[in-house]
């Protein structure tokens, strides 16, 4: 069969542990021109309030993906026999300003979108999101969001600052990027600063699914109702690493405990297969705090589960 999409580079071509370090070992180009989806790396954690390091957290992530074959064995998805990808490298921001960062991460997107590229975005701390959404909204209008992490990210003001990665979705909801009605957040845990810090989402309109309804069981069931709730729109993910029990991911900047397992994440993304998803985030993988790879591991498997449920992506029998 002659394949007309770019294809990574086998394990039989050359050994996974050789060769550039691309995401999946794809080939890289220098925008997303003729692309359907893209891997860009967004090496921020200038927006980081505790453990810093997210900004090596793009260029572990690919390392650690050479271990992701192709296709994926459960749910017969055949990304790359459906679309094009390409690794577009990283947005090259300026690290010593981070609102100026909210522009340039913005402009950069622009670009994805005109394109007409779904980005699949490696972070970089959770302020990230913020910007991007402005560029997807821009195209698509307000989005629906699913929204998995130990936290909110709701907050007004972290140490002063409106831009923070506790800020992102309570910047979002300000600018009118997101349709509030259509916004999921999942495994939300921990200790606050104020006993109804998850009430604003719920406020605004979102559904809360705190990680104590998530635990013990599969997240199918949630799923389904999710996807009803979600509809035909546009939608965004956003996935923070820490949303996983430190068990599974331990290399993130804020961990909690009592979180999400791998197969609930699993269940979680599957779980968006048939949704109109306009672009995904895998955010706050530290590698300085992941000594032995595996949270890397886990974010860059991760974000080959969003590759397969983008809309368009075949299965094979
Ligand atoms: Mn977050
Ligand atoms: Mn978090």
């Amino acid at each position: 069969m002659t394949r007309p999409f770019n294809q990574p580079l086998g394990g039989n071509e050359m050994p996974r542990f050789g060769g550039p370090a691309t995401m999946m070992r794809l080939p890289t180009q220098q925008d997303a021109a003729g692309l359907d989806a893209c891997f860009v790396g967004v090496p921020l954690d200038v927006g980081t309030s505790n453990r810093a390091g997210t900004r090596f957290g793009p260029r572990q992530i690919r390392a650690e993906s050479c271990m992701v074959r192709p296709y994926n064995m459960a749910t017969r998805a055949a990304p790359f026999d459906s679309l094009m990808v390409a690794d577009i490298g990283d947005v090259p921001i300026d690290t010593f300003n981070l609102p100026a960062c909210m522009d340039i991460i913005t402009r950069h997107y622009a670009g994805i979108m005109e394109a007409g590229c779904i980005p699949l975005t490696l972070g970089g701390d959770h302020t990230l999101t913020y910007p991007i959404l402005r560029a997807i909204a821009e195209k698509h209008g307000p989005v629906g969001l699913i929204h998995v992490d130990a936290h909110a990210d709701i907050n007004d003001h972290m140490f002063g600052e409106a831009i923070a990665h506790g800020t992102p979705f309570r910047r979002s909801v300000e600018a009118g990027v997101l349709d509030t009605r259509r916004c999921v957040q999942i495994g939300l845990r921990g200790t606050g600063y104020a006993a109804d810090d998850f009430d604003w989402p719920r406020q605004q309109g979102f559904r809360v699914v705190q990680a104590e309804e998530c635990w013990h069981k599969s997240l199918s069931p949630l799923m389904q109702e999710v996807r009803q709730q979600i509809g035909d729109g546009p939608v965004y993910i956003s996935f923070d690493i820490d949303s996983l029990d430190p068990a599974y991911a331990p290399g993130t900047g804020t961990p909690e405990i009592g979180g999400l397992t791998t197969i609930q994440a699993l269940e979680i993304i599957r779980g968006c297969a048939g949704l109109n998803i306009v672009g995904c985030d895998l955010v706050e993988v530290s590698p300085p705090y992941d000594t032995s790879g595996n949270t890397a591991l886990v974010a860059a498997n991760l974000l080959f589960e969003m590759l397969c449920v983008l809309p368009g992506v075949l299965t094979r029998e």
